[in-house]
Order: C-alpha cells, then structure tokens, then sequence
C-alpha cells in the first residue's frame, strides 16, 4: 500500500515496514509426557493388601477425585478391600483450633506405635471447602509422626459438602484398614459440625479442651461433650495444672448430669500435657480399658453395625439429594418456584410439591 508519508516531500515521521511475528508456539518445546493410565482396581489392591502406600496414596486420591471414572474405579477398589478391612480401633479426635491436637496427635501417635503396628491420621475439616486449604492433617503439623514409617498422614478432603468429605474419610478408613493400619485417628475441629459425622465412624471419641478463663464449660456444645468416651485436659503444664486440675472437676460434675451413655461406659476426665508429653500413659490406659470395656460387653460390634447402617441410609439421601439439585429441568423451576414462595403467589408447600410432581413424573418415566 501507497504511505503518502513515505513520499520524499512529507517531512514528518515515515512508516516503516512491520517485523515478522514469531510462533505463538514454541517450536523446541518437548510434547509433554502423557499422563500415567490409571491402575486396574485389581492391581490397586493388590498394592494395598501389601501395605504399599504408593498404591494406598493412590487409592485415597480416587476416592476424593470428583472424576466420574475414578468414581467407579474408586468404588471398585473398596468393595475388594472391604472383607479385608474392619481390623483396627478407629478413634476421633476433636478440640478447637489451638487445643492442641496436633502436638497431641504427635505424641498420642508415637505412644501407640511404640508396640508395633501402623497408624492412619485422617481429618475432616469443613473449613478446608471454604478456605481452599485443610487447617487439618497437615504433616508439617505432626513433625515426629510425619517422618515415623509406620504413620500415614492424610489431610482432609477438600471438595464437596461435609456429608461428602465424611464419606471419603469413612471410605479412606476402609483402605487403610485394608493397608494393614490397626489404629485409625480421625482428626476434626471441634466446633460442633462435623463431629456428628466423626462420630459415626469411629470407636472411640476424645475431646480435647484446654482451661481457659472464665467459666470452662462455656462455649462448648453440650452435643460434643455427650459424645466423648473421654474428655482430657491439655497443657497441664507449669502454672497451668491448677486451673486444669480444676476444670477436670467441673466436667466431671457436668458428665454426671448427662444421661447414661449406650455403651455403659463411664467417659472418663484426665488432665495431660501434649506438649511436655505429660500423662499421656494415662490417657492410653483409658482408651484401652474403653476397648476391653465394649468388647466385653458386646457394644463395639453394636456400634459398628450401627454406623453401617447409618452409612447406608446417608449415601442414599446424599444421592437422591444429589440427583434432584444436580437435574437441570429442576434447577430453573426451583428458581421459579422461590420467586413465586418469595411475592407470596404460592405457599411453601404448594410450590414444593409442583416441584416434587414435576420430579418423580420425571423420573418414572426415565
Ligand atoms: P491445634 O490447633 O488443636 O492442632 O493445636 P496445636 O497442636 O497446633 O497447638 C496450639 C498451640 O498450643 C501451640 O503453640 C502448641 O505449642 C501449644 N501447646 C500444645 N500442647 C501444649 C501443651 O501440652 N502445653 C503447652 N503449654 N502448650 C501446648
């Protein structure tokens, strides 16, 4: 094309002739390496039932995958591992941010793994969805534990709802359990959501709380505090024994007012030191006597069979749940639903039942 500037009487700035553009793509840039084909189920487990982390690693993260193969990939694995499983004391373990768990954790884990065995540490942190990042089950947390060869750390799922991330712990424990773990530590923050969870799937519940100022009972939900099989004092240390002594007193006169637990067991009040690795002997002894306790008398397989059918019914309402909210057709009358509830066209009722109509038509005719 003609630039009138170019001509040699224009005596202002002249157009020069543009450069090449390089390629978007750099030509010496090596094809990445495809990804490694997932494992056969069959060769996951064979891992697993050898105690190979790398294949119990593995396992765990399909069962957290939101991948719909992995799913079933996922679920296959568990049914196989599932006869091999069942053979450990699951124990969860909850207190505030800053009670201590993880000091705890640390040297609970060492105590038991002094005998032999393995230990799993698995958490389930509802806050982990929100914050992109699990508070829980961080290795760098548990820094003795984490360098153990018998001890698997595992942090908290982090997708889905908190039915979900319990359900993937619940399923985890199968694996490890699989995997040869004998003790099961399921780690929560105790701030009330998840421990109802927690508390369906494992053996034994403790509390940590710590003395703080003021009344010692205030703040904690009555519901966490009637679930413990044991409540214990930490950071009875140095000026702080009196007042965890004292504490200690004021929940074992609050356990008395609560009724008789299922398991005829008598959740004990112990102070310790997590830190200065104080009673913690003490604290073991009780959870062993909780063992003999409910073996003995029959409600440790009660119990377990409980938390089954718990299981059961829970993923069949997560599912159904699942299966309403996630069909699209339901999505847009929901919202037209809401608006009518919303300027009062309709009751809450009538415009949840045209929503529910539409749905079971639906679906008997899918
Ligand atoms: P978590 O948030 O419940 O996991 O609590 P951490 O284990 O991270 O502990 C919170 C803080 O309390 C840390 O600064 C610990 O060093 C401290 N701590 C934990 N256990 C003890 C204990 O037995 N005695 C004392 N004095 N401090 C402790």
């Amino acid at each position: 094309m003609e630039h009138p500037e170019n001509d040699s009487q224009y005596i202002g700035l002249t157009v020069n002739g543009g450069v090449e553009q390089p390629p978007i793509v750099n030509p010496y840039l090596k094809k990445r390496p495809r990804r490694k084909p997932l494992p056969t189920a069959s060769e996951l487990v064979e891992g697993i039932l050898k105690g190979d982390i790398t294949a119990l690693s593995r396992a765990v993260t399909l069962v957290e995958s939101l991948a719909p193969d992995h799913y079933a990939l996922a679920q296959e694995v568990i049914e196989k591992c599932l006869p091999h499983s069942g053979n450990s004391r699951r124990i969860g373990i909850t207190g505030v941010p800053g009670a201590g768990k993880s000091t705890s954790i640390d040297v609970f884990g060492l105590h038991v793994l002094k005998d032999g065995g393995k230990l799993a540490v698995l958490a389930i942190d509802p806050s982990s969805e929100r914050t992109k990042g699990s508070i829980l089950g961080d290795k760098t947390r548990m820094e003795k534990l984490s360098v153990h060869p018998g001890a698997f750390i595992r942090p908290s799922p982090s997708a889905g709802s908190l039915g979900g991330v319990a359900r993937k712990t619940r399923e985890t424990i199968v694996l490890c359990e699989a995997a040869g773990y004998n003790n099961i530590f399921v780690e929560t923050v105790g701030v009330g959501q998840s421990e109802t969870a927690v508390h369906s799937m494992v053996d034994f519940f403790l509390l940590i709380q710590i003395a703080g100022a003021g009344d010692e009972l205030q703040g904690i939900k009555r519901g966490i505090m009637e679930m413990a099989d044991g409540i214990v004092i930490n950071k009875a240390d140095g000026d702080n024994v009196g007042p965890a002594q004292l504490a200690q007193a004021q929940y074992r006169s609050a356990l008395h007012l609560f009724p008789p637990t299922a398991s005829g067991w008598r959740p004990e009040v112990l102070t310790y030191s997590g830190y200065y690795e104080l009673g913690i002997p003490e604290v073991w002894d009780m959870i062993d006597r909780y063992f003999a306790f409910v073996k003995e008398n029959g409600y440790f397989e009660i119990k377990r069979q409980e938390q089954a059918r718990w299981w059961m019914y829970e993923t069949i309402d997560e599912q159904l749940r699942k299966h309403f909210y996630d069909n699209p057709a339901i999505e847009t009358l929901l919202k037209g639903a809401e608006a009518d509830v919303l300027a009062h066209r309709k009751s809450s009722f009538a415009a949840a039942a045209a929503v529910l109509d539409h749905y079971f038509n639906k679906s008997s005719e899918a």
